[in-house]
Formats: structure tokens, C-alpha cells, sequence
């Protein structure tokens, strides 16, 4: 008989462990809420047109890379379709206040070389920052595909420190400084509290190949159930689990919505730990363990733009490009204020089918905390009234207005245009405040924004961007620690780290 698991959320944390598991001989039930699986992997359609919902940026898919690796283990790597950004572009950074735009090529040294070039007296510093950034990213094992007895906290201070500083110690100049910090958003990062491996991981990540999916992310997301169902499992979704039952610390069953029950050997949490929290029976955890991880804050929301071009108006751009009102301010676009809003964004043209020269759609995330949308929180889609429509289409129309300002004739060429708010991002997939990667690290309090995979109920595991690191760089990292700890510490990286 097969042994049995249940993943409870068919996100990118629970679709990736869930296909690690089926390879190693389990049968594995995942059970998802929405109608479509993937949670920041789906795709959703308007007017029949496709847009993604979280993951546009890839990372680790080049020849060697994790994520090119740990697809290959799977055997889904020849079915995704995906392009490398331009190598001598991997993103672009615009700033509003005087219209400077760095264009930053990928690799260590392209990248190393351009900053050079711009900078040339901090010539010395960039080329220490960027060997420190390698060599932190060096030490983590899982980042390296590597088995390794190193925990964390093994580590020394530089790791720990926060990123503004890290950067600080290295170059003087402030839009130097701002510059190395343009992919923050992308993770998070609060100045004072980020910790720099969490940087350096997502830096050297994309620095070292950067991609996106052509056609969506969606695919991803149906590959990895692909071999879930392949190998004697099931994904259900459009059935969330409104329950799950646990008695002195073990979990019995889990109970959907429609009032069908699951059992199996062992059960894994993909969904956000508060909302597991709200799952599960009164006292399944102790009080202290809810108070500490409640306490823990999350990450900063969005407000999304997405829009549909006219044919062959706005160019197709083969990177993605940030936004940035004015110098100084890289570390606060996670505030909100709506006479200045929207202070910095990042939009890209995601790569369609055949893409030609011309641009379909764009999608534009601007950060925002929750507390704008907090008047609203009560309310439901399609029923939020009269003001939270004129809010996103005020706040749409400034985004629009920037882009128009950037590309002439941009407000012309759309065919389409919607808004998402952190509303939607908390409704869709459940997570509190609409939280875009889950809890957020504080280098000034590590032990307590630390989510171990092992829960007081023993047979209940965590997977997810709750747990170490979100997104491409995070998330499946994490999903291999998840299945390891069924089936053995170092199992299933043994196996990877044979694929070259
Ligand atoms: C706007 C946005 C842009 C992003 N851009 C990028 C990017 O460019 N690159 C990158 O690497 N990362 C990006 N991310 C982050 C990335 O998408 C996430 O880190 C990743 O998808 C998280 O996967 P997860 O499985 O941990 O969580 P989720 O994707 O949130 O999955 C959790 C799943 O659980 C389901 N669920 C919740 N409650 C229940 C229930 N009661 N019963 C059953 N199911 C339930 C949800 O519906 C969801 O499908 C972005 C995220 C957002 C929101």
C-alpha cells in the first residue's frame, strides 16, 4: 500500500512538494480552493485574453541552474515554454525625477562591468559588493543544490545584516546605493529588517538568468499536477477545506466545503499559517506557538494594473522595467499615499505565442500596504460599492499617466485596462492582508520570523513562501525540504545534484 498524503493548497509550495512526494511513492491528494490550481502560478482570462497573477519573473532556469535542475528531475523541463530575458538588458530602472534610465545586462561580470562604467569612482566598492553578494549565496547549501549541515543560524553577522547597510558598507554614492536596491520590492524589503542573504539570494538568482514564461505561468503549475495525477494522485480543487480535525495533536481528517472528508498518513499545509490557524480544531496548537507566528508581520500588498494593447501600438520588451518617481526612495515604496501614489512600479510585457515585435499586454505591480483597502475589508468581489471603483480608477489612471508620460501615446494604445487591489490578492489566495510573499524577515528578530517545517501536530507539515523564502528562488527550495523530512533528510537532493 502506498503511503498517503494530503496537501492542503495547490499553490507553487504545495503543487511542488506534492510532485516531489508522487516520485518517492506516495500518493498524494491535493486539495484546492479555487477553481483553477496554482495559486501565484494561475492564469486568469478577460475578454479572452490571458494574464498572470504573481509569477512573471523566473529565475534559476539556465543551463546548471536550480530550477533548470529540479525540472529536469521532474521531467517537465522540455514541456515549459519559457525565453531568458536579453542578455544585455535583464531589467531596465527609469527614474522620474531627471529621466536616467540603467540598463542593467545579466551575469556577474556584464552587470559588475555596467555598474563600473556608471560609477567609476566606486569601481573598487561595486566589485567587493558584488563578491560579497556571490559568496553569501556561496554558503547556503539549498541555493547550491547541495546536502549540507550548516543551519542558519551557523552562519556569521554579515549575513544577518540588514541590506541597506550591507550596501551602505560598500558604496558611498546614495543613487548607487538606491540602484543596488531596485529589485527590493521583488521581495519585500523593509530598510533596517531585510536581511541580506534574503537580497542576495534574489539578486544572484536573476543576475545569473532571468526568464519568463511564454503563454503563462499556468503551466507550470499543470506540469507539476501532470505527475502528481501520473503517478496514482488526485487535485481537486474548487473545494476548499473548511476544516481539519485535530485531536491530541494529530490530524485526523480534513472536511471541505462541499462536506467531503480526506484521511491519510501525513498532511501538509501550503496555506498561510493564519490561515491554517482559522482551519483547524480549538487547541490543536499550543496558544504560545499561535501568539508567536500570529505575531510575525507579512509583507507589504499590491495594487496590480493589467492592460491589453490595441494591435501593434506599444513595443514588445523582452525584460522587465521598473519605475522609480525619485531617487532616495527605493526603501519606502511600500507606503502608501494617494496625492503621491504611485512612487514606483514594475511593468512588464509578458512574451505571448510567436511573439513578434509588438506588445499584447502589460501587467504593472505597484506595492502597497493593506491599510488603504482596510475600509473595504468587509466586502466581497464584485460587491465592494461605488467608492472602492472610483478608488482603483483613480489610482489606474495615475499608473496610466506615468506610463503615458514615459511612452508617448501609451493612454492611446489600450484596448483594455483593469485594476486588482490587495483585496483581491487576500480573497484569492487566502492569505492575510493580501500579503504578496507571505512573512516578512527581520534580521533584528530571526528566531522569532523563523517557520520550522514541523509542527507541534505531528503529522502535519508546512510548505510555502511561508517557510524560508518565496517566489522561483524560494518556494521550491523549501517544497524539498518539506518531502524530505517524510522520506529522509538529503534523499531527494542527492538525486537532484546528480543532474548537471
Ligand atoms: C502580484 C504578485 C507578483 C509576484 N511576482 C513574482 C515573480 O515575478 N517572481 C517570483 O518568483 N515570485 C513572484 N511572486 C511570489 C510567488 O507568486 C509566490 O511566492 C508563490 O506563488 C507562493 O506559492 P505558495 O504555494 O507558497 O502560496 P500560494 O500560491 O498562495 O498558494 C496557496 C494556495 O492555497 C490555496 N488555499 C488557501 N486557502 C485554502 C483552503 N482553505 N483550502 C484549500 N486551498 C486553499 C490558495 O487558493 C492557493 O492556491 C508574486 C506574487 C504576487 C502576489
Amino acid at each position: 500500500m502506498k503511503k498517503t498524503v494530503i496537501v492542503i493548497g495547490g499553490g507553487m509550495g504545495g503543487l511542488f512538494t506534492g510532485a516531489f512526494l508522487s516520485k518517492e511513492g506516495f500518493k498524494v491528494t491535493i486539495l484546492e480552493k479555487n477553481a483553477t490550481i496554482g495559486g501565484g502560478l494561475q492564469c486568469f482570462k478577460r475578454n479572452g485574453t490571458s494574464f498572470e497573477t504573481g509569477m512573471h519573473i523566473l529565475g534559476g532556469f539556465q543551463p546548471g541552474g536550480t530550477l533548470n535542475r529540479i525540472c529536469t528531475y521532474l521531467g517537465i523541463l522540455d514541456k515549459l515554454q519559457m525565453q531568458f530575458t536579453d542578455v544585455d538588458a535583464m531589467d531596465s530602472i527609469i527614474y522620474g525625477e531627471d529621466g536616467r534610465c540603467y540598463t542593467l545586462p545579466g551575469g556577474k561580470e556584464a552587470f559588475t562591468n555596467y555598474l563600473k562604467e556608471q560609477f567609476p569612482a566606486e569601481a573598487d566598492g561595486i566589485q567587493q559588493y558584488m563578491d560579497a553578494l556571490y559568496s553569501l549565496c556561496e554558503e547556503i547549501d539549498l541555493f547550491n543544490l547541495r546536502n549540507g549541515k550548516g543551519h542558519l543560524f551557523a552562519h556569521n553577522d554579515l549575513f544577518f545584516m540588514p541590506t541597506d547597510k550591507f550596501i551602505a558598507r560598500y558604496v558611498t554614492n546614495g543613487r548607487l546605493r538606491e540602484l543596488l536596491a531596485y529589485m527590493s520590492p521583488m521581495y519585500g524589503g523593509v530598510a533596517g529588517h531585510t536581511p541580506v542573504y534574503i537580497h542576495a539570494m534574489i539578486n544572484v538568482l536573476y543576475i545569473n538568468g532571468s526568464s519568463q514564461f511564454i503563454g503563462g505561468s499556468q503551466q507550470l503549475a499543470d506540469c507539476l499536477a501532470d505527475i502528481i495525477v501520473s503517478n496514482g494522485g488526485q487535485v481537486i480543487s474548487g473545494d476548499a477545506v473548511s476544516h481539519i480535525e485535530v485531536c491530541d495533536r494529530i490530524v485526523n481528517r480534513v472536511i471541505t466545503q462541499s462536506e467531503k472528508e480526506y484521511r491519510a498518513d501525513w498532511y501538509i499545509s501550503d496555506v498561510h499559517p493564519d490561515t491554517l490557524f482559522s482551519l483547524t480544531s480549538d487547541g490543536a496548537f499550543p496558544k504560545s506557538y499561535v501568539n508567536r507566528v500570529r505575531s510575525i508581520p507579512n509583507t507589504y500588498s499590491a495594487f496590480s494594473v493589467y492592460l491589453k494593447f490595441k494591435p501593434e501600438t506599444q513595443p514588445y520588451v523582452n525584460h522587465p522595467c521598473y519605475y522609480q518617481a525619485n531617487y532616495e526612495t527605493v526603501w519606502q515604496l511600500g507606503n502608501y499615499d494617494e496625492a503621491n501614489f504611485p512612487q514606483g512600479f514594475m511593468y512588464i510585457t509578458p512574451p505571448s505565442h510567436n511573439q513578434g515585435p509588438w506588445a499584447e499586454r502589460m501587467i504593472v505591480n505597484c506595492v502597497m500596504p493593506f491599510d488603504p483597502v482596510r475600509k473595504w475589508e468587509h466586502t466581497t468581489v464584485g460587491h465592494r460599492g461605488a467608492d472602492y471603483k472610483s478608488w482603483k480608477e483613480r489610482l489606474m489612471n495615475k499608473v496610466i499617466d506615468i506610463l503615458n508620460t514615459l511612452h508617448p501615446g501609451f493612454r492611446d494604445s489600450i484596448e483594455m485596462v483593469f485594476a486588482s487591489s490587495p483585496l483581491t490578492i487576500r480573497d484569492y489566495y487566502g492569505v492575510k492582508d493580501g500579503s504578496l510573499y507571505g512573512h516578512q524577515w527581520d534580521c533584528e528578530n530571526m528566531i522569532q520570523s523563523q517557520m520550522p517545517i514541523v509542527t507541534k501536530v505531528r503529522n502535519l507539515l508546512l510548505t510555502g513562501q511561508n517557510v524560508n523564502l518565496h517566489g522561483i528562488c524560494g518556494v521550491p527550495l523549501t517544497a524539498i525540504e518539506t518531502a524530505e523530512t517524510i522520506v529522509g533528510y538529503g534523499t531527494i537532493v542527492e538525486k537532484i545534484s546528480k543532474i548537471k
